[in-house]
């Protein structure tokens, strides 16, 4: 999608920190992390949120969380664990209206949030 910033950081027209790559999804460093480890993993099929999802996203769902897993441990995450968020829409806090996976962790994390 032309506007959406999430979609110009996975073609490479915008700079991220790449974490991962691969024909479906991709993976780059938050701009302002909220611990130690904080990225993010999204399509590169632009999606708006987790709730405008589709019967033919299920498989790509899986493998962005499944990614998202196999990330976190990569990043050191595997011992003490790390939260997965996906905020949707104004109350979830959302901002950026792309599908995204945070993966925060290298600290601990209260519950529930604010
Ligand atoms: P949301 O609030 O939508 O769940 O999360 C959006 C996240 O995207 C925020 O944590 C924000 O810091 C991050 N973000 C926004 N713009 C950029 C950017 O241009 N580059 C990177 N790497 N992260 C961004
Ligand atoms: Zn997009």
């Amino acid at each position: 999608m032309e506007d959406c910033i999430f979609c110009k950081i996975a073609a490479g027209t915008i700079p991220s920190k790449k974490v991962y790559e691969d024909d479906e999804c991709f993976a780059f460093h938050d701009i302002s992390p909220q611990g130690p480890v904080h990225f993010l993993v999204i399509p590169k099929k632009h999606i708006r949120n987790i709730m405008e999802t589709t019967p033919e996203d299920e498989p790509l769902l899986g493998r962005l969380l499944y990614r998202a897993q196999k990330l976190a441990v990569e990043c050191g995450c595997g011992e003490r664990g790390a939260r997965f968020v996906i905020n949707c829409k104004d109350n979830g806090g959302q901002t950026v209206d792309h599908l995204h996976i945070h993966v925060v962790g290298g600290r601990f994390m209260e519950w529930p949030p604010g």
